[in-house]
Formats: structure tokens, C-alpha cells, sequence
């Protein structure tokens, strides 16, 4: 039998949303506009974490975001 080793050097999991923004509202992908929050809701298992829901009001794009609670 041969042990296989798993490369797991300590690497964080892959996570959506990519490093964190600077600003709080983002720019909509689409035409860049600044997006305005529609919903915000906390999320169940972190309990310093919401996820805020930004639309922008030109084209309707929607956008998750979570945002750490200070
Ligand atoms: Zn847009």
C-alpha cells in the first residue's frame, strides 16, 4: 500500500468575491456605475458576516457580497 501525499500546505479554501474591496459599494460590472444596496441579511452560521445585495439602477445587474461586520 502507498501513502499519497494530499499537497495541503496550509492553502485556503477558494472563495467568491475575489480580495477584498476598498469600497463598500461596488461598481457594476456591466456599465460601472456605483451600485446601491437593495438587501441586506445576516448570515446564519457567521455571526459577523452579512450578505448584502447591491443592484445597480441602470441596467438591474444584482451582485452578493459578504461583507464582515466591524
Ligand atoms: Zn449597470
Amino acid at each position: 500500500m502507498s501513502m499519497q501525499d494530499t499537497p495541503s500546505s496550509g492553502r485556503p479554501p477558494p472563495r467568491s468575491g475575489g480580495p477584498k474591496a476598498p469600497s463598500p459599494h461596488p461598481d457594476c460590472p456591466k456599465c460601472q456605475r456605483r451600485m446601491t444596496i437593495k438587501q441586506v441579511a445576516p448570515v446564519l452560521f457567521a455571526s459577523n458576516i452579512d450578505d448584502i445585495v447591491y443592484g445597480c439602477e441602470d441596467c438591474g445587474t444584482e451582485i452578493k457580497r459578504s461583507v464582515k461586520r466591524a
